[in-house]
């Protein structure tokens, strides 16, 4: 720019030189013909001209050619906002006149471009559209953070997510007139009834309970249980695969399992032995010649000798009122209520061996009786310390209560 007007400066003063001689009036006149000519010369000479600055509000937003390049760009506005309203919205601009070079004047797209940024009532927003069909239109940041917000809306925290929805979502950028544009609470609406598709990689910790398993030794007796090795939960690392749609599980497919620790089983130790007398016991016990306690058929023993629990007879199962026999002939040493054994008889036998009846329900002999074997002392009942009807029975040799299974044919 300064160029040009240094060139019309020098055109001007050569001018003046050649006709300093002339008349005043004259030469006034021949000046600023002269005065014309160079500078339309020097404007073609250097590519300069004439142009108009479009001034909005005080400063320049784009150079034209014309006003009728302004209006040109003003019709590609209403093209790009596709309203004819447009147009009401875009202010009037100054016109300044200005000498420019050529490359100053801006192309219609670039005018058209400027009269948007410098119009506040037009924006550019980003439409939504589903399966093809505009859904929303709204300001880009906005519209995006709703539609990211609805997309993690069923992320689960500290899973490896990823969504889409479940419809064909697509946008398009775009000029709009602000008045045009759906508010947030339009786009939320819009937005939350898309269906989101949450794709997610599941990590979860999982409890591996342990087994247990039972080791079955002669060498205790029935009713034993002891733990020889305590089980210890193990802990699985499952990945997972889980699809969901709107935070419902649609699938969930098993990627990985990792044991993190592996469970200790228990094991359990049970006795199966009715009795653990020797070889030697058992032949001297059948040498007793006992019968057995109740009739054929009425019982069940629940607890053996010896299981653990310092029990010192054998307990047998029958109903209440069942027959209780003498098993061997003997005298009746006691008959009565006696403590934890409730009505309990005691029959002392030839040899000085001692048989014992608890938790009768009914006592059929008396202190002193002599009984046979086979007869009938008392009836099965749940007096004293007892859980359920049943006869509780011992054997006692020499002050001592022995294993009563080998006598009664329990072994
Ligand atoms: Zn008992």
């Amino acid at each position: 720019m300064g160029d040009v007007i240094s060139l019309i400066i020098d055109s001007i003063k050569s001018a003046a030189s050649t006709i300093k001689n002339s008349s005043s009036r004259a030469k006034r006149g021949i000046f600023a013909g002269i005065a014309v000519i160079a500078i339309v010369a020097s404007l073609s000479f250097t590519g300069a001209r004439i142009a108009y600055k479009v001034n909005y509000s005080g400063h320049t937003i784009a150079t034209v050619s014309s006003k009728k390049q302004f209006n040109d760009a003003l019709q590609l506005v209403v093209d790009m906002v596709g309203d004819k309203d447009a147009l009401n919205v875009v202010d009037k601009p100054i016109f300044n006149t200005a000498v420019v070079l050529g490359n100053d004047i801006n192309d219609t797209q670039e005018v058209a471009d400027a009269i948007i940024n410098n119009t506040d009532a037009i924006v550019e927003a980003t439409v939504l559209y589903v399966d093809g069909k505009e859904i929303a239109r709204a300001e880009s940041e906005m519209l995006s953070g709703v539609v990211n917000h609805r997309l993690n809306s069923f992320n689960v925290e500290g899973q490896e997510c990823t969504s889409h929805f479940a419809q064909n979502v697509t946008t398009e950028q775009g000029y709009f007139m602000v008045s045009e544009l759906d508010n947030v609470l339009e786009v939320q609406t819009v937005v939350s009834s898309l269906s989101v598709v949450t794709e997610m990689r599941q990590v979860t910790d999982v409890m591996v309970p342990y087994k247990s398993t039972v080791q079955k030794t002669n060498e205790q007796i029935v009713g034993y249980s002891a733990v020889t090795v305590t089980g210890v939960s193990g802990v699985n690392r499952v990945t997972q695969d889980v699809v969901m749609v709107n935070g419902e599980v649609q699938s969930c497919v098993d990627v990985n399992t990792e044991v993190v620790v592996a469970p200790v089983n228990e094991v359990v130790v049970k006795g199966t032995a009715k009795t653990l007398a020797s070889a030697k016991q058992k032949q001297a016990a059948h040498a007793a010649g006992f019968i057995f306690p109740l009739p054929a058929g009425s019982w069940k023993v629940s607890s053996y000798y010896g299981d653990g629990r310092n029990h010192k007879g054998v307990d047998i199962c029958a109903k209440s009122g069942t027959s209780i026999y003498a098993v061997a002939d003997g005298k009746v040493v006691y008959s009565g209520w006696k403590g934890n054994y409730g009505n309990c008889v005691i029959i002392e036998h030839e040899d000085g061996m001692r048989t014992l009846y608890a938790h009768a329900r009914q006592l059929c002999c008396s202190v002193g009786d002599t009984v046979s074997q086979g007869e009938v002392i008392a009836l099965v009942g749940t007096t004293g310390q007892s859980t359920g009807n049943h006869l509780h029975f011992e054997v006692i040799v020499g002050g001592r209560n022995m294993d009563p299974s080998p006598y009664i044919g329990l072994d």
